[in-house]
């Protein structure tokens, strides 16, 4: 019945899987990873590399000192603690070992990130690469996954199904380029993100975000969810998902919200604020689709500008003159093609709000007064992910309806729960790498382990 045999299967070759793969195969183990794509980007390729931990020795040697809890305390605070805490703490208290583990034994260069802080956060704790990209990230990633002799990826190969025997998960069925394939494992481990690029089921779970642009991978269409439904498992979070007020649609690039939570603001193309940007910005995403045209404007310096140089995709868009400068209001105006006198008033609003410390949609975070020559762009709001799927518990291992665990299944990243409650204001910075890759390391140790018990009690 089988074509092949290995003690775990990861389906996906994103951010989670391949961590799942590195800790299970660092055990010791024989894993594969089947990728649906002839890629290994995911959204982990797209993301800007941030990965949140709380007690890393980064942290230290700069004399931030915070414990896990404090940070599952933030990520709860922030989606309204709709999120499960003992999952969320789960997730916290394996961070600064994630990192740890990535440095120390993947050999991956990760620096605090000390520019910003994003909202909600109570220290800075991002963690990311030197060029603050997901695509050195994943590319690392696989470069390791390559100097592995136990791991086995193979591309072009989507998983169809999960193989359920006697009650248990005994392997899974792949479409491959040699047609369709059984592969019998001890584990599974599912890493194929969520639906964002499912239309069908965005519509269906979270219509409020549906005519935003998907800025996520095309391939993520929900087979894990659809997968595990089929076979019991629970669901859970779907309407949650992470939006972003910011991309630049001209060149396909983020723009990072440094912009705003170094001091900046955004505005409508008739010149007006229309709510507080330093809430976050996956729900400022649907407050932008309400305005004419459905796309914004953010407004900042040449302090800002020049600080932010340091982020790539930031640089990029700077390289493709993507930013409009000025030295007055309405010459700015004028670039962005937007209302110039409402401009100058709402300039001075941001002012007289900034010396205040609030304004009138109730933002408190003014960092500094905007000098100099300023800036602008004109943005769109996006899905980037969604952060509902499998329902797991604290070892990644899928649950049933019944909350039982269905054997040998696991589920990390974007196909699983995450921890951004059920809306889109739960979700905090950094909620997504920290969902794949703590998950993805969490499901790769516990399948190594019990498999490893296995054979030590046979
Ligand atoms: C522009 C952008 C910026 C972001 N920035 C950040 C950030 O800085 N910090 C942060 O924490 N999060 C960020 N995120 C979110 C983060 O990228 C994701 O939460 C995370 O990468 C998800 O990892 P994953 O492994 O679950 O999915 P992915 O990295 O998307 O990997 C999933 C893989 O599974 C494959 N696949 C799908 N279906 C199948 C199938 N049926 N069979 C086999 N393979 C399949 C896909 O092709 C893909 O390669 C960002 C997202 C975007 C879009």
């Amino acid at each position: 019945m089988w074509d092949a045999e290995l003690d775990v299967v990861i389906a996906g070759a994103g951010g989670c899987g391949l961590i799942a793969a590195l800790a299970a195969a660092e055990k010791g183990l024989e894993v594969a990873v089947f990728e649906k794509t002839e890629f290994i980007l995911g959204n982990t390729a797209a993301s800007a590399g941030m990965i949140p931990a709380a007690g890393t020795r980064f942290q230290k040697e700069k004399g931030i000192f915070e414990t896990a809890e404090e940070m599952a305390e933030d990520i709860l605070k922030k989606n309204h603690y709709e999120s499960d805490s003992e999952l969320t703490l789960a997730l916290c208290q394996e961070s600064a070992r994630l990192i740890e583990w990535m440095v120390d034994s993947l050999g991956i260069e990760l620096s605090l990130v000390e520019e910003f802080s994003y909202p909600g956060q109570r220290n800075r704790r991002m963690h990311a690469p030197k060029s603050r990209s997901g695509l050195e990230l994943i590319k690392k990633l696989r470069m390791e996954v390559s100097n592995r002799d136990n791991i086995y990826l193979t591309l072009k190969s989507e998983l169809t199904d999960v193989i359920i025997e006697n009650g248990k998960v005994s392997g899974v069925e792949v479409d491959t380029s040699h047609g369709k394939q059984k592969i019998k494992a001890e584990k599974v481990i599912l890493a194929t993100n969520g639906f964002g690029a499912n239309k069908d089921l965005v519509n269906k779970y979270i219509p409020e975000i549906a005519d935003a642009l998907y800025f996520g991978y095309e391939a993520n269409t929900g087979e894990a969810i659809k997968i595990g439904e089929k076979i019991g498992a629970a669901l859970d979070c779907l309407t949650a998902y992470q939006g972003h007020s910011a991309v630049d649609e001209a060149h396909g690039i983020l723009v990072t919200w440094g912009t705003i939570m170094m001091g900046g603001f955004m505005v409508n193309k008739e010149g007006q604020r229309f709510g507080d940007e330093a809430q976050g910005y996956s729900e400022f995403a649907k407050e932008i689709l309400l305005q004419p045209d459905k796309h914004g404007y953010i407004i900042f310096d040449e302090d800002i500008y020049d600080q932010l140089l340091s982020i790539e995709d930031f640089k990029n868009i700077a390289e493709m003159n993507g930013f409009k400068s000025a030295e007055t209001v309405v010459e700015l105006a004028e670039k962005l093609k937007i209302d110039g006198e409402a401009l100058i008033n709402t300039m001075e609003e941001f002012e007289l709000a900034t010396e205040r410390g609030k304004d009138a949609f109730g933002r408190k975070h003014f960092p500094k007064k905007l000098t100099g020559k300023l800036y602008g762009i004109r943005v769109v709001p996006a899905l980037f992910h969604t952060q509902g799927g499998l329902k797991i518990n604290t070892h990644a291992q899928v649950l049933n309806n019944n909350n039982e665990v269905i054997e040998n299944l696991y589920a990390g990243g974007g196909a699983a729960v995450g921890v951004s409650g059920k809306n889109s204001y739960g979700y905090m910075s950094g909620n997504g790498l920290l969902a794949a890759l703590g998950f993805g390391k969490i499901a790769g140790d516990h399948a190594a382990k019990t498999i490893q018990e296995r054979v030590e009690n046979k």
